[in-house]
């Protein structure tokens, strides 16, 4: 299985390789094998798509935000045409299964395209603010080159949630797509260029921790956005701090999902389950932590145990897989060592805990793993796993459970399952997150913002509010009168 890209960067409209780059290779989690050979982008690779993202920009800035909206809106329409080719490559990719590529990735990119396409000319707009017989007027104006920098989860999906918001607002971007997933953020930019973009306006170079630091560092950068760990927050946040960039957040969690004892619980069930194990547990906002109140316990985790047991593990091209390999190696063994230490502290294994021994091949597989019995103190519990692992914790009432949700330095998601309306909304108004959900959990379409608190991050993507965060206000006051001066 082969998918060797042109070339390994897209800048100016077209490829280009640095062969003096390291060089990176793309492996299927789902066999080990070599897909595709590319090199990180050398300083002279970077050079060359900042310079290219700046002299396009101003032009860009200047045409209408109709204009520049009916170009987005046309890169959504051909990424609906080749959803199938681009989920593909997307499970070629990161190893998800194609059952869900085929819905979430592609297709949620192209969402954001249509999104921003069509609320740019109401989006854009400033006010008209009265002052006696002056007046002033705000514009939103454009921050110039924008720098995105991906994290291996939602490849696609992450390119374009950055790239639509940056440019209807009229600035030009460069991404770099994780290492681990070098490949789809290469297709948006051909599909920007064919759906009409102007060459310079969305670049794409490959590269790793080494790389990041060159595009946070560079002085004609104006803004950057990241999706990745907290660790690797804290180091762009104070990069970009030495030359005041803006800076979007988008890093990890441990989010609470709670079910009190009048949920429906098959829902609820469902819900963590999807909260846990879609993405192969993969997702930044997933329930990690699911308090399922005590009374309901058993019964919650019987049916439980036997759902995900049911889930089908294997080839992530097969339509029929729910449940495919972690995007890498080490990620895996960052897993497995989640897992013995669940052993180790305590908490009891419900089911999982090891590698599927009915795949077979060198893919990086996990099974589906539920602990219970787990406590607030234990390293699964605090720590993020970013695996198909499922922590249960047991809870009494309400007043315990939200104090417990909200002692974590994350603060990402959450979620919580009743059937009392009241409860629901006054639950989800105490926990301290971004997004919360109420008798569901992880829908992100692209209307609502999204976006952490606490260590979790700032700025927020989606929706109307994501606008503010690639643009600025500049105030512009009328004097109408003659200027009246004491001297
Ligand atoms: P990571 O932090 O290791 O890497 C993220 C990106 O940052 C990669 O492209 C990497 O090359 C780059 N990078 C690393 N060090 C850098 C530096 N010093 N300067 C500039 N760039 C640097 O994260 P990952 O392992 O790719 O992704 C998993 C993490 O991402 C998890 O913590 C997950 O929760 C988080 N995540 C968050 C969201 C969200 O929207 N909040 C979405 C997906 C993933």
């Amino acid at each position: 299985m082969k998918a060797q890209p042109i070339a390994s960067h897209f800048i100016d409209g077209e490829y280009v390789e640095d062969t003096d780059g390291t060089v990176i290779e793309s492996l299927y989690p789902a066999t080990g094998e070599v897909i595709a050979r590319l090199h990180a982008a050398t300083p002279a690779i970077v050079e060359k798509a900042i310079a290219a993202a700046k002299r396009a920009q101003p032009e860009w800035a200047a045409m209408s935000p109709t204009a520049r909206g009916r170009i987005l809106k046309r890169a959504a329409d051909i990424m609906r045409e080749r959803n199938r080719e681009l989920s593909e490559l997307e499970t070629l990719d990161t190893g998800k299964p194609i059952q869900e590529t085929i819905v979430a990735d592609p297709t949620s990119g192209a969402d954001s395209f249509e999104f921003f396409g069509g609320i740019a000319a109401a989006g854009l707009n400033g006010s008209y603010i009265p002052l006696g017989q002056d007046f002033a007027y705000t514009k939103r104006v454009p921050l110039g080159v924008c720098v995105g920098i991906g994290a291996w989860n939602y490849p696609q999906q992450i390119a374009c949630w950055k790239g639509a918001p940056a440019l209807i607002c009229g600035n030009a971007m460069v991404f770099k797509p994780s290492e681990n997933t070098p490949l789809g953020a290469l297709k948006i930019a051909e599909i920007l260029i064919e759906a009409g973009l102007p060459k310079g306006l969305y670049n794409v170079i490959q590269g790793d921790r080494t790389t990041g630091p060159l595009l946070v560092n560079h002085p004609d950068v104006a803004k950057v956005s990241l999706t990745g760990s907290v660790p690797t927050g804290r180091k762009v946040a104070a990069a970009a701090a030495g030359s005041l960039k803006h800076v979007t957040m988008e890093l990890g969690g441990k989010s609470p999902l709670i079910v009190f004892d009048d949920a429906d619980i098959d829902s609820a069930i469902g819900g963590a389950m999807l909260g846990n194990f879609y993405s192969t547990g993969q997702v930044c906002s997933n329930g990690t932590r699911v308090f399922v109140q005590r009374s309901i316990k058993e019964t919650f985790l019987s049916r439980l145990k036997a759902r995900t047991e049911n889930m089908v593990i294997g080839d992530p091209m097969d339509e029929a897989t729910q449940i495919g390999p972690m995007v890498s190696f080490d990620q895996r063994q960052k897993v497995m060592s989640y897992i013995e230490k669940g052993k180790a502290e305590g908490a009891t294994l419900v089911t999982g805990g090891g590698i599927p021994n009915h795949v077979t091949g060198e893919g990086y597989y996990v099974q589906p793993t539920i602990f219970a019995d787990v406590t607030d103190e234990m390293t699964i519990a605090r720590e993020e796993i970013f695996g198909p692992v499922m922590c249960v914790l047991d809870f009494d009432d309400e007043a315990e459970v939200i104090a417990r949700a909200n002692g974590t330095e994350f603060g990402l998601s959450g979620g919580v399952f009743t059937s009392d309306l009241t409860r629901g909304h006054r639950v989800a108004d105490q926990l301290e997150a971004g997004t919360l959900w109420i008798n569901t959990y992880n829908l992100c379409p692209v209307e609502i913002p999204f976006g952490g608190s606490k260590q979790s991050g700032f700025g927020r993507e989606n929706s109307l509010a994501a606008l503010e965060h690639y643009s600025e206000l500049k105030t512009v006051y009328v004097g109408m009168g003659k200027v009246e001066a004491p001297y």
